[in-house]
């Protein structure tokens, strides 16, 4: 397939991604490109102007490439970049966040991935951070230009988050200092600016405090519409549109609530005796549930409850011949280190693309010094069938196992612009296939909790949709959440406020699921008596992580041939 398109093409992402990250050094940063760590881009108008000047370039050099003369691989890229340039463009132009999310101006998350990295000595990191905090004033002198009729809530947001941020310049800034080896000359100039910093930080606080709402009230939060299927277009990259998607998580909630009745009918005699059985169904699921959550580990065995299942995963994978496991990789399981503290559950940290050696760590937070009442609710949550569904979700064969195959692909593209759809409905789809080939012995304990498990990603995409485009109120979210979903209130509240704040994200873990089994039975079909799990697993996580629609084109062409 490979002509002589591709090298050209080769040679151009090189120099696509350099150009990259000169124009966002922040995001540099982020992915363990560590050359502009020093640079603290101020957000005004003329950056955007940058912005926009570098998506169109790249846009035009794009479009002297062929698509059909490109490799499998290199036309994924292509699609990828284009996208990414052109949603660069609509959010600048038509989205339009810098001026109404004040919490997307927020300096300290990228001070504290410098002070915390382990790439270069602490010194030489301190001195990325003294030249860096001189742009700080500036950029949130930008940051109050630049907003124009905010949200309440995103204001609410910024100033929770920009206050909480200023421990990284006072408190660990100052604690690292006591451990360099710089000079007191040099100490002392890196204080007075991490001072003006914080000076600033706190003076964009107080100013959002004193914002009021214009004449209309304050900017509804809702994005409407046309303006969400826009972002589901750019951010999701499903061959669905928004609508769609909507409707088949409808009709997914639906048949989830057949299947949960089913099985709690079967199970009640069991868990409740001859307590008399609720006329409504809902509530009958609901009292199994709440019985199964019972059986659970305790705050202390938390994290040796989570260690005990990776090699069960391991060996349950391999008995089953899922998918290969690269035993040169082993996920380190540890205690969340205590600058991600506060998150309790349990997490991926990822090694990015510059940085493909490192560990991964799957960072299990702690439940020691939690009030009995609160460890007893997120026990019950992850009870003993849930925590096992989340390990398969983020660790074996979920996120962990998907990191291992996208790094071995080739591509620095795929790792640079993930698509987040692919990586999240790969680990879920992950949590169904292990059940379906028998993990869990079929207990009718492990698919109902598997299915109110999933019930969540399902619900995540409906309140989404209604929030932003059906007005959904906050009651009618709760009960759809409370009731219909069997979440906690503490759960549903904080799913509410999340989404709020955030649009269309919530959608990605059903539809990237949805797409990737689909994907699957096509597959399956084409295949006839061909077809194999494992080789199907192992050839969809090959392709490194790219929209799904573009790998099912690419397998589906394969599988005509
Ligand atoms: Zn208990
Ligand atoms: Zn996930």
């Amino acid at each position: 397939m490979s002509s002589s398109a591709d090298p050209k093409f080769d040679a151009y992402k090189e120099r696509f991604v350099e150009a990259l990250w000169k124009t966002y050094p922040g995001w540099a940063s982020s992915v363990g490109y560590h050359n502009y760590d020093s640079v603290l881009v101020v957000p005004d108008e003329a950056a955007r102007q940058r912005e926009l000047a570098f998506s169109k370039a790249h846009l035009d050099s794009l479009a002297q490439f062929d698509p059909a003369e490109l490799s499998d691989n290199n036309r994924i890229d292509l699609q990828m970049m284009k996208a990414q340039l052109e949603s660069a463009v609509w959010a600048i132009n038509e989205w339009r966040s810098h001026e109404w999310d004040p919490s997307q101006f927020n300096v300290s998350g990228a001070f504290a991935e410098i002070l915390n990295g382990s790439y270069d000595s602490l010194d030489n990191r301190l001195r990325n951070i003294y030249r860096k905090l001189a742009n700080v004033p500036a950029y949130y002198e930008a940051a109050r230009k630049s907003i124009v009729n905010p949200t309440q809530e995103h204001t609410e947001l910024a100033i929770e988050q920009t206050l909480g941020g200023v421990s990284v310049l006072e408190q660990d800034l100052a604690d690292a200092l006591l451990k360099s080896a710089l000079g007191e000359d040099e100490k002392r100039q890196m204080k007075e600016r991490a001072t003006l910093a914080v000076t600033a930080m706190r003076g964009y606080a107080d100013w959002l405090k004193a914002l009021r709402p214009g004449a209309d009230g304050w900017r509804s939060f809702r994005v409407g519409k046309e303006r969400y299927s826009r972002k589901f277009e750019y951010d999701i990259q499903s061959r669905y549109t928004a609508e769609e998607v909507y409707g088949k998580a409808l009709a997914r909630k639906k048949e989830l609530h057949g299947k949960m009745y089913l099985l709690a009918d079967s199970l009640w005699a069991k868990y409740l005796g001859a307590t008399p059985r609720p006329s409504d169904s809902l509530q009958l699921i609901r009292s199994v549930i709440d019985k199964i959550s019972l059986t659970h580990t305790t705050p202390d065995s938390f994290q040796a409850a989570i260690e005990r299942q990776i090699p069960v995963l391991v060996q349950f994978i391999k008995d089953k011949n899922l998918i290969y496991l690269d035993p040169s990789r082993p996920l380190v399981v540890r205690k969340e280190p205590a600058y991600m503290a506060g998150v309790a559950g349990a997490s991926i940290n990822a090694p990015g693309p510059y940085d493909k050696g490192a560990n991964t760590y799957y960072n299990v937070g702690s439940l020691s010094g939690w009030p009995n009442d609160k460890a007893e609710s997120f026990l019950r949550e992850y009870n003993h069938y849930t925590l096992q569904i989340l390990n398969i979700h983020e660790a074996i064969p979920g996120h962990y196992t998907q990191l291992v195959y996208s790094n071995q692909s080739p591509s620095i593209i795929k790792a640079i612009l993930g698509n987040g759809t692919m990586i999240e409905g790969w680990a879920v789809y992950t949590e169904l296939m292990m059940l379906e080939n028998g993990y869990g012995n079929n207990e009718p304990e492990m698919w109902l909790m598997y299915y109110k498990w999933n019930l969540r990603s399902t619900c995540n995409t409906i309140l989404d949709h209604d929030v932003h485009v059906n007005n959904l109120s906050k009651e009618a979210a709760m009960h759809l959440l409370v009731n219909e979903a069997f979440q906690q209130e503490a759960e549903a509240a904080g799913k509410w406020r999340r989404a709020t704040l955030t649009q269309v994200q919530l959608c990605s873990y059903f539809t990237g699921f949805m797409e990737i089994y689909d994907l699957r039975e096509e597959w399956k079909a084409r295949q006839g008596g061909k077809f194999d799990l494992k080789a199907f697993h192992e050839k969809f996580l090959g392709y490194g992580s790219a929209p799904v629609k573009y790998i099912r084109e690419m397998m589906l062409k394969e599988a005509g041939e």
